[in-house]
This record gives structure tokens, sequence and C-alpha cells, in this order.
């Protein structure tokens, strides 16, 4: 294979990767470094739910399992939830822990679902992520040690200015009939 299609084909891989939006909203998006406070860990001293990775693979489906286990990254615009608008409580799958509102999601344009707040501070734990030849804040669920995604600094300004970028595959769903 020529060594230019294999360079474009690791370049179309990167960007994929990378969480790259492709909005054309009047804030630009970038990747640049971050300078977002780190909420590291709430409760330094709390370990993860432990299971082992077998135990993990029985209860994950194979996408799951590399998004949330292994800090993998779905293609965009093809997860379950990164376009989708009913009311409720989004939590991780791997161990049901409430990480995401409904009324605090909204349309990034990135193809992921973006929410400009957790549910609640303590259970998103962060951490510094240098790969790829950037430098994001990786978010995780406190409970379970499960890859939701990354925090950037490019959401709406009237809710805090912080996009939380989180694969539809780390993510279940439970609708809220009382529509909050
Ligand atoms: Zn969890």
């Amino acid at each position: 294979m020529p060594a230019r299609i294999l360079f474009y084909i690791c370049l179309v891989w990167m960007v994929s990767f990378a969480c790259t939006p492709r909005s054309t909203n009047s804030k630009p998006f970038t990747n640049q470094p971050v300078s977002h406070t780190l909420l590291d860990s709430p409760m330094p001293n709390k370990s993860f739910m432990e299971k082992t990775e077998a135990e993990w693979k029985k209860i994950l489906t194979p996408e799951q399992y590399e998004v949330t286990r292994k800090k993998g990254t779905e293609r965009a615009f093809t997860g379950q939830f990164w376009n989708h608008k009913e009311k409720g409580n989004y939590k991780c799958v791997c161990c049901g822990s409430e990480l995401f509102k409904s009324k605090t999601k909204y349309d990034s344009g990135c193809g992921w679902p973006s929410f400009y707040a957790p549910a609640d501070d303590k259970i998103i734990r962060e951490a510094t992520d240098n790969t790829y030849g950037m430098v994001r804040v990786e978010v995780m669920c406190d409970n379970c040690g499960a890859h939701l995604g990354h925090v950037f600094e490019d959401g709406p300004s009237e809710h805090g200015g912080l996009r939380y970028c989180i694969n539809s595959a780390s993510l279940t769903f439970e609708k809220d009939s009382t529509g909050k």
C-alpha cells in the first residue's frame, strides 16, 4: 500500500479519536492544552469498584468493554445517544451510577453525547490524558473507573463553558416519566 494512503488512514484514525467536533459554532473548538482545573479524585483514597477483566467482558458488549475498560472511543455520529433527546438520566453502563441528566445535554455538533455538567461532581473522576499528541482531560466514573470520554472548555458559556464529550457506549439511559 502506498505510503501516502497509509498516512491518510492514520490521519483519519487519529482525528476520529481526538473527539474533534465538526460544528461550525461561533466559538471554535480546539485541542489546545486545557486550563480546566482537574477535579481529580474527589475522594483520593477511594479505590474503584473491582472486577476482573473476565467479569467485565461477561457483562459488557465488546464495544462497551473497549470504550469503558480500554479507554476506546466510538466513531462520531454512530453511538446510541449522540442525537438522543428524551428526558431522563444517563447512567454508567458498567455500574449503574447516575452520571448525567438530560437537562444538561446539548447539541454540540461533535457527534458524541455532550453535556455541560455531570449529575454530581463526585461521580466524575478526571485525569490528564496525553495520548495522541494532545493534552486532554479524561473523565471516568468515580465508582468503577469506566472511561467515559473527555471534558473540554468549549461548552456553552452560559452554563459554565464545559463540554463533557461522552461515548454512548459508556452509558445507559433511564427515561424519566416526570419529564425532568
Ligand atoms: Zn461506573
